[in-house]
């Protein structure tokens, strides 16, 4: 991407300013580029981090312990859920996945924002757990175009890569729950489109609170 086009998108969104961060929760179907635009987020976004969530699943070559996820063995994912230390947690394709409540705890203590890249099933859990929280939905533009994707990407041999697309179709079924949806068409249109959302987010009177009272109260000759 070019530094002009990045600087027509607006430049660095507002840093975080309410009483603590914002809950930013980002779903897709596998190989819709969620991982692509929540990465570049996390890159170029400040007062940003990533929930980084507990999961029984193997570790993926290249991914990192406590970076990617916290990888668990069953009795330490059941131990912590007993313990109340998961905000929200679901099976996924196998696998146990939760969301680490000191993490949220943390990040809104901080008054940083915090990106949750959780299925539809946790999303559905952190809108009523969390109120102000901000679901976002990324579509593929059609079905050929995901699988064409997972086919590139070359991480599922055939008979996950039907599994995944038949997946797909409850899950793009639960994007109407969302509050933004965004289709990943052109890449950088999906990502301007990303940042747009958490620039918004970021620009709303709430989240404003203690600059905006500083600067009425400098015209009401308050200081
Ligand atoms: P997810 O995290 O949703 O499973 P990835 O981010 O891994 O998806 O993307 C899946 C594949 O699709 C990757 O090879 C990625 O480079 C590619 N991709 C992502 N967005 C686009 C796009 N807008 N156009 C074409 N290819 C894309
Ligand atoms: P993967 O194994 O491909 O990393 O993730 C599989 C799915 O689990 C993805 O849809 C991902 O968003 C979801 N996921 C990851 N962490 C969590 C979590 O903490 N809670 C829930 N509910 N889903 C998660």
């Amino acid at each position: 991407m070019s530094g002009g086009r990045r600087r027509r998108a607006g430049g660095a969104p507002p840093r975080a300013d309410g009483p603590g961060g914002t809950v930013f929760v980002v779903s897709a179907p596998s190989g819709a580029g969620k991982t692509t635009l929540c990465k570049r987020l996390l890159g170029e976004v400040e007062g940003l981090d990533f929930s980084v969530s507990f999961t029984t699943r193997a570790p993926r070559a290249g991914e990192r312990r406590g970076v990617d996820y916290h990888f668990v063995d069953r009795r330490e994912f059941d131990r912590r859920r007993r313990r109340g230390e998961l905000v929200e947690w679901a099976v996924v394709n196998g696998g146990l996945y939760g969301t680490s409540a000191e993490a949220l705890r943390e990040a809104a203590a901080r008054g940083r924002d915090i990106l949750l890249d959780i299925d539809t099933q946790g999303a559905a859990n952190v809108r009523r757990l969390v109120p102000g929280s901000v679901l976002i939905f990324i579509l593929p533009p059609s079905r050929k175009a995901l699988r064409d994707r997972l086919l590139k990407r070359g991480s599922e041999g055939a008979e996950a890569l039907e599994r995944r697309l038949g997946l797909a179709r409850g899950e793009v079924e639960k994007a109407h729950l969302y509050d933004y949806v965004i289709i990943n068409d052109a890449l950088e249109d999906a990502y301007d489109q990303l940042r747009a959302i958490v620039t918004a987010t970021r620009c709303r009177r709430e989240r404003q609170g203690r600059r905006l009272a500083s600067i009425v109260g400098e015209f009401a000759g308050r200081r």
